[in-house]
């Protein structure tokens, strides 16, 4: 089995993914995760319903707990390796095979 290595875009792929405002004017970190499957995760669902431009400057949403939470899941993850506080939206969008990583540089 070909190990998988996570690697958050948001945070390690630039450029690969941007910031995402979804069609009910909600901002995501990117637009992996404004699928319907992942955007029921409890984390992710939380996250984009603390997200409402309507409501939120993009300020006080990125200073919020879930965005704030998120982030900080995700910098774990990737100084320890360890993914189990990761929501797995982001672990299935954001991991790749060791190999075909390897093949990338
Ligand atoms: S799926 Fe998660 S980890 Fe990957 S880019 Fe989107 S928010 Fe970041």
């Amino acid at each position: 089995m070909i190990k998988k290595k996570f690697k958050p875009m948001c945070i390690e792929g630039n450029p690969l993914t941007e910031m995402a405002v979804t069609n009910r004017n909600q901002l995501l970190p990117c637009c992996y995760i404004d699928h319907p499957i992942h955007i029921q995760n409890p984390t992710i669902k939380k996250l984009a319903e603390a997200s409402d431009l309507s409501k939120h400057s993009i300020d006080e949403i990125l200073q919020s707990k879930e965005w704030v939470g998120l982030n900080k899941s995700l910098q774990e993850a990737i100084e320890s390796g360890d993914t189990s506080k990761v929501p797995k939206p982001c672990v299935y969008s954001c991991s790749q095979e060791q190999r075909r990583e390897e093949w990338g540089k």
